[in-house]
């Protein structure tokens, strides 16, 4: 086994963090991070999620650490997980155990107080690396320390057998390997995937969906996702998702970058780039993945036709700030020089109402409406004058339109 020691880092001075490993008796070594914590605390990035496993049972965490006035939320407690709550975020804390007996989807589980047992049952090597929290020495039972070293994502145990234990694992490697890994993938790996991928078709597809997306809200996720289509992975769910898609995508990302966002690339775009411009499409495949309504609506707009537009602050005043910049970025219209200042851009509001109309002369009624409709296109075209423009604008709708009235 390789020595190795997790480096010092703030997210490891999280406050109340040490007490409730005191809680748990990690100077004895009963807890230990686990997991993410561990693999990206050792490379040196940045950890938002915590990890804990122990060897103590799920009720006498729960008991110890409400005892201590922390709170404890039981959930994931059929497999062995209760949540703490310390200074406002959640730390997970996993019972060591093995998978008794699995049917790909989930598994029924035994407790154990064996690390290499609770190793064992994980999915990739570079997740199965355990540290002290207090020391950060780093426990490797199966080689992952080296792996993470040579940035190799391999499957602990025979890929095939894991894979038909859990068919998400499929996903979950793309996504790591997307993440941390180095091409060309793990031969054995890669393949078994691509044997097993109709296996796909028996998980829930929220939870396809969550994973697909993660993937996709990576930085590079183009170079994975050709290995994937081109090794049939979504053709048994996803079948829309094709070669012409992977292009689009890399066209989105570079037009991600080329715009220089404030914020992070979404997901959901990124998964419209994927799909056939086609609104009809997109509301298929959000429907088939159960996405949010949300989600869905933002995928439809994004694929459908944008409305008619001049400029793009028009765009964004039609269809609002989000959808305006789904549409610039998927190249359904021309990018504008200062996404920025778009970005920033305080979409104005037409100044008059009916009243105004009224005022002008015009009894209540559906004239009022169409001419402040058709002022209202005017001030659009206009660039979104101001107040007294507006009045204007009106002003020579409404007599043309007594003028017309009256040669009529
Ligand atoms: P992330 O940064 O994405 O949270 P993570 O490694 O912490 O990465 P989690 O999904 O939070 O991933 O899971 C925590 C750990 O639990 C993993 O590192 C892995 O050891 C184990 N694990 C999670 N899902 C599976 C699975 N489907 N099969 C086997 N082990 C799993
Ligand atoms: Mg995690």
């Amino acid at each position: 086994m390789t020595m190795a020691r997790l480096p010092d880092a703030p997210w490891r001075h999280r406050p109340g963090f040490d007490a409730l490993c005191a809680l748990l008796g990690a100077a004895d070594g009963a807890t230990r991070l686990v997991g993410g914590a561990v693999r990206d605390g050792l490379l040196g990035v940045d950890v938002a999620d915590i990890d804990l496993a122990t060897a103590l049972l799920p009720d006498e965490v729960t008991q110890r650490l409400s005892q201590a006035g922390i709170k404890v939320v039981p959930t994931g407690l059929a497999h062995g997980t209760v949540t703490a709550v310390i200074d406002h975020r959640p730390v997970e804390i996993t019972t060591l155990r093995s998978d008794i007996s699995t049917d790909g989807r989930r598994a029924t589980i035994a407790y154990t107080d064996d690390w290499r047992e609770d190793a064992a049952r994980r999915d990739f090597t570079i997740n199965a690396l355990y540290a002290d929290p207090a020391t950060g020495e780093v426990y490797d039972y199966f080689g992952g320390l080296e792996d993470l070293e040579a940035r190799h994502v391999r499957f602990i145990g025979d890929p095939a057998q894991r894979i038909a234990e859990d068919h998400l694992r499929i996903l979950r490697y793309f996504r790591f390997l997307a993440r941390f890994g180095a091409l060309p993938p793990d031969a054995a790996a890669y393949a078994a995937c691509r044997a097993n991928a109709n296996s796909l078709m028996a998980l829930s597809r929220e939870r396809i969906a969550d994973e697909l997306l993660k993937l996709l809200a990576l930085p590079e996720p183009s170079a994975v996702l050709r290995l994937m289509i081109e090794g049939g992975i979504f053709a048994p769910v996803l079948p829309e998702i094709d070669g012409a898609g992977l292009a689009r995508l890399e066209a989105l990302i570079m037009r991600e970058q080329q715009a220089a966002l404030e914020t992070p690339p979404a997901a959901v775009l990124r998964l419209c780039a994927l799909l056939p411009p086609d609104a009809a499409v997109g509301e298929q495949v959000a429907a088939r993945l159960k996405l949010s309504n949300k989600a869905r609506k933002r995928i439809v707009t994004a694929l459908a036709p944008p409305p008619a537009h001049g400029c793009a602050q028009e765009l964004v005043y039609r269809v609002g700030t989000e959808a305006a910049f789904d549409l610039i970025l998927l190249d359904r219209t021309e990018m504008p020089r200062d996404m920025c200042a778009l970005s920033h851009w305080n979409i104005p509001v037409f100044p008059l109402s009916g009243r105004d109309i009224i005022a002008l002369g015009i009894v209540a009624g559906p004239n009022v409406a169409n001419l402040l409709s058709t002022s209202k296109e005017q001030w659009i075209a206009e660039g979104f004058p101001d107040r007294d423009r507006a009045r204007a604008i009106a002003q020579a709708q409404v007599a043309e339109f007594l003028r017309e009235r009256q040669n009529s």
